[in-house]
């Protein structure tokens, strides 16, 4: 079993990353998928269970991130999707900021509320691949190059990954 704690590998592109928390950080899992607590990448071993499910990756012109849209397993439920807060009595004139205080919130002096929508049919998350340790390169690499990669619209990465070398016959196409 993998070690919940990690340091992101993204903390070596700022050199004040260490300043205000220097980790560990963690692999936080919401909805399913495991992100990095400082960065917000997917774990890469979740993006290669997302590959091995035909998800879309969306290429973007970053040649460290991609994104991936996930399908929801929350879809069409009702769930939180945001929340409000603040004063339950505007100060100067004293009139209730929401109609319909609760007796608590009265009691209180404050609301905090929960937005409650539908849950979309799929999950915006992203991968940055910084995460990737040599292994994981190349079996991206490898899945790349047997076309087991679902990329989205244009078809093809903008850029390729970072550590990726284009072939004569790729660049020239
Ligand atoms: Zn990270």
């Amino acid at each position: 079993m993998e070690a919940a704690e990690h340091r992101c590998p993204r903390r070596a592109e700022n050199p004040m990353a260490d300043r205000t928390f220097k980790g560990p950080d963690r692999w936080d899992e919401r909805d399913g998928v495991r992100r990095c607590s400082y960065c917000g990448s997917m774990h890469p071993e979740d993006l290669f269970l997302a590959i091995a499910d035909r998800v879309e990756l969306g290429p973007t012109d970053k040649n460290y991130k991609v994104y991936v849209h996930l399908p929801n397993p929350k879809a069409g439920q009702i769930v939180q999707i945001g929340s409000e807060s603040g004063p339950a009595y505007n100060v100067v004139t004293g009139e209730p900021n929401k109609p319909d205080l609760s007796l608590w919130e009265r009691f209180r002096g404050r609301y905090d509320r929960k937005i409650m929508g539908k849950a979309s049919a799929t999950l915006h998350a992203k991968f940055y691949f910084q995460h990737f340790d040599d292994d994981q390169q190349m079996r991206f690499i490898n899945l790349l190059n047997v076309k087991a990669v679902n990329i989205g619209f244009p078809g093809h990465f903008y850029r390729l990954p970072f550590f990726i070398q284009a072939s004569k016959a790729e660049r020239s196409e």
